[in-house]
């Protein structure tokens, strides 16, 4: 289904600020001043989604994910 819209989604609370997201997805991740995920709630460009999916299953936190 090519219509679909997924987002990047943050727990703010559950992340833990390992940064592994923002290796794994620079497009899309940048880490503010503590080293928290700064996520916008964009649509994922469809090229991307493939990478967003591994960053988010790879998040020890489960604090990462695709909506
Ligand atoms: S990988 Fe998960 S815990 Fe680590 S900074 Fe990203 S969202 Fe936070």
């Amino acid at each position: 289904m090519s219509g679909q819209t997924r987002t990047l989604r943050l727990d703010p609370i559950g992340c833990r600020a390992h940064g592994l997201c923002a290796e794994l997805l620079p497009e899309l991740v940048d880490l503010d001043e503590w080293g928290y995920p700064v996520v916008d709630g964009d649509p994922v460009p469809p090229a991307l989604v493939n990478r967003a999916k591994r960053a988010a299953a790879a998040c020890p936190a489960l604090a990462l994910r695709l909506r």
